[in-house]
């Protein structure tokens, strides 16, 4: 099942996405309330076309994983952690589908990274096992956790360089029936492939990823986890147009614009 959120002429809510006859999303189906545990269907519906997707969820906290593929953490000359490196973007850095990446006049260097983004379901986490961590995940959407480097290098910690408003696009929908384990993701900049990796390369997966953090900090329910970008990393600048593509899930595609 696909869940979008989205606003229409008089408000916003949750929707069910239903398919044409080609199985791609054509119209939205509102859901009463919120979107975790048994679905109920408001009977409105709505041509994709006539309402705006919004990011998918409104996490009380985006938790981020560093170094989760081989080549990614080779490019940039790092060992591989013997541990997830954990770190945390803001709430406030969560954009939509469509919304626009403002690039901060602090920044020099702004670096995209597609990323698989885990959404944490209403039982939400606290000290689950491995065995029992994808009980806890409602589903997936795809992620670009925007990095400004040249601050990231120069703080030495991260709290700046991946934190800026807008720096975390979410989206377009949560796609709750798919295995993360066999996922092409890919980044795309102004249709030019950046990025082009696979879940199966990942350092830590899904379930020992969850286990791991929820034995750090309770994930609420919607909470989202990143978990780390494949290698080919590269500046955008103003006027681009950046894609993030993951299998089974779909594209989530925003503008990059200077903050003014
Ligand atoms: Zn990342």
């Amino acid at each position: 099942m696909r869940i979008a959120r989205f606003a229409y002429p008089n408000g916003m809510s949750f929707g069910v996405l239903e398919g044409d006859m080609s199985g791609e999303p054509a119209t939205v189906a509102q859901i009463e309330g919120h979107p975790f545990g048994e679905i109920t269907l408001t009977g409105q519906r709505w041509a994709l076309a006539d309402v705006r997707l919004l990011s998918p969820i409104l996490p009380s906290k985006v938790v981020c994983v560093g170094r989760n593929y081989v080549e990614h953490a080779a490019e940039h000359n790092v060992e591989l952690p013997k541990e997830p490196l954990l770190f945390l973007k803001p709430s406030t850095s969560v954009i939509g589908p469509g919304d626009s990446i403002r690039l901060p006049v602090q920044a020099k260097q702004v670096e995209h990274e597609a990323e698989l983004a885990v959404v944490i379901g209403v039982a939400g986490a606290r000290r689950v096992s491995r065995e029992h961590a994808m009980a806890s995940v409602f589903g997936y959407t795809c992620g670009n956790d925007v990095t400004a480097r040249d601050l990231q290098r120069a703080d030495g910690q991260w709290t700046r360089a991946k934190g800026f408003d807008s720096f975390c696009p979410l989206g377009p929908w949560i796609e709750t029936e798919l295995e993360p384990s066999v996922l092409e993701v890919r980044c795309e900049v102004n249709g030019e492939v950046r990025q082009l990796g696979h879940t199966k390369d990942m350092v830590f997966d899904v379930p020992t990823l969850v286990s791991y953090v929820s034995h750090v900090m309770t994930l609420l329910p919607g909470d989202v986890i990143l978990t780390g970008t494949p290698a080919g990393v590269e500046p955008i600048v103003a006027g681009d147009t950046v894609d993030v593509r993951i299998e089974g899930v779909g594209t989530l595609t925003n503008r990059v614009v200077n903050l003014d």
